[in-house]
């Protein structure tokens, strides 16, 4: 299997010209096909006898990849694209061919101290205190359910009767504390938000002291959102926070996409309240430049966690020392070290770097709203927060605004599918891609 053949060195140099043309050129945008489609073009590619290095890779460069939306495009505003740096993507080809373990530090130390020190500057930018820590999993639901975990098993400790456990978060938190929710068997209480569209303590104290004078239920959590996926508003964190602590309630923020902006100073006010989370996750796929897939799980104390979701087998006692091994603080044993592409980045171009690329998303945000009120045919919906702009098109349908997004994705323009707020169909813009420039805007706004 380590023979290194001609045949395998002939392999190793058209893989590498591949990946380094798709990391230096502008990514095309490409789109999904059929499944009939694509099997009509290759048929079953698992044979008997395979198919060869050279071949397979030429399935791939030839019909697979081109069948891949790129989330790296400048025009893919979708969802939450992706723009991974050069340096981070880079570096995930070296993590890629050092069969590195993750899981523990015995195996794995160098790599988790890298990852560590990369976890501390979130941790740093949070206020959290130093004695935090956590690790890095696959995304904010992976994330999100291993830190509700953790506060159940904390909420049973101090009450041991509760017959029903609640999660409260308002209707625009995350779907994954949804699937969180059904995973553990809790309810959701989800709570209305203000007069700006936030999740703030008076309303979430009001909803809980309600539940628990009249039902047997008990909320065991506070998820405030740093940052709602669609509009990317920031729940009032510090009087969540408040409400929280003098409930003596976990208290999670889940700032998957929004708590990149924590190293942005221009935005930096509206994340205070942090400083008091038991726990929290931010996505490095998200806005801090990183490939998939990472998500960084903090936790205030993580000695907590460890009590959680250390796994205990005859098989495992030499780990069990008083190292710090990854796989004790979430729902994973065996794990890719995902957080180094990020550390790399992070390390060789420094933090400066990363607060102007963030800053960059936010000011496009700003100039993309005021074209967007000058625009005859749109309006926005909500001035943008953080790098999310949200808008609507003028007399427009569902069907309309679908038959839209369809067309520009066919003609290869951008990749912007149809939200919904408040029930009706809207466009958005995410903003997470330093290369995303105001004439790629400009180019999406001349189609409305
Ligand atoms: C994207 C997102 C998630 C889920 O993260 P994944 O990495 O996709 O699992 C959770 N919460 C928020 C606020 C998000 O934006």
């Amino acid at each position: 299997m380590h023979e290194f053949t001609q045949e395998v060195e002939e392999l190793a140099k058209a893989v590498m010209e591949y990946s380094l043309e798709r990391l230096k050129s502008n990514p095309p945008l490409d789109g999904p096909r059929s499944e009939q489609d694509l099997y009509a073009e290759l048929g079953n590619t698992i044979t008997p006898q395979g198919l060869g290095g050279k071949q397979t890779l030429k399935v791939f460069t030839e019909t697979l990849a081109l069948a891949c939306i790129s989330t790296d495009h400048p025009r893919n505003l979708a969802f939450i694209p992706s723009a991974p740096s050069e340096y981070a993507n880079l570096f995930d080809l070296v993590v890629g061919a050092s069969s590195l373990y993750g899981g523990s530090w015995q195996e794995g130390a160098g790599a988790v101290f890298a990852e560590n020190q990369a976890l501390k500057w979130l941790i740093d930018i949070a206020g959290l205190p130093k004695s935090a820590g956590g690790v890095f999993v696959q995304g904010g639901t992976m994330g999100n359910l291993s830190a509700l975990v953790v506060a159940r098993d904390q909420a049973r400790k101090a009450h041991p009767n509760v017959k029903r456990w609640v999660i409260a978060c308002s209707a625009e938190s995350h779907s994954s504390i949804t699937s969180a929710a059904h995973v553990m068997d809790v309810d959701v209480l989800k709570v209305a938000t203000n007069s700006e569209n936030r999740l703030d303590g008076a309303h979430v104290a009001a909803a809980i002291d309600e539940l628990h004078t009249n039902s047997d239920s008990r909320v065991f959590a506070i998820v405030g959102t740093a940052g709602t996926t669609n509009l990317g508003i920031v729940d009032d964190l510090a009087t969540l926070a408040d409400c929280a602590q003098k409930r003596q309630i976990w208290f999670h923020v889940d700032g998957a996409y929004g708590l990149a902006g924590l190293c942005a100073p221009s935005v930096r006010p509206l994340f205070n309240g942090v400083e008091h989370a038991d726990s929290f996750i931010v996505d490095p796929h998200k806005w801090l430049f990183a490939p998939y897939d990472a998500c960084a799980l903090v936790y205030r104390n993580p000695e907590l966690a460890r009590e959680t979701h250390t796994q205990h087998a005859s098989y495992l006692e030499t780990l069990h020392d008083d190292s710090w091994s990854p796989s004790d603080y979430a729902i994973h044993l065996t794990r890719r070290v995902r957080g180094l592409p990020f550390w790399f980045s992070l390390a060789a171009h420094g933090t400066n770097a990363y607060t102007e690329a963030v800053e960059e998303g936010i000011r496009l945000a700003k100039e993309s709203a005021k074209l967007i009120s000058a625009h005859p045919n749109l309006e926005l919906v909500y001035e943008p927060e953080l790098s999310i702009v949200a808008f609507t098109r003028k007399g427009w349908t569902a069907a309309q605004y679908q038959a839209w997004s369809d067309a520009l994705l066919e003609k290869q323009i951008g990749f912007i599918p149809p939200s919904k707020n408040l029930g009706e169909p809207i466009l958005r813009f995410a903003f997470v891609n330093p290369w995303t420039s105001l004439d790629d805007v400009q180019v999406i706004l001349d189609t409305l």
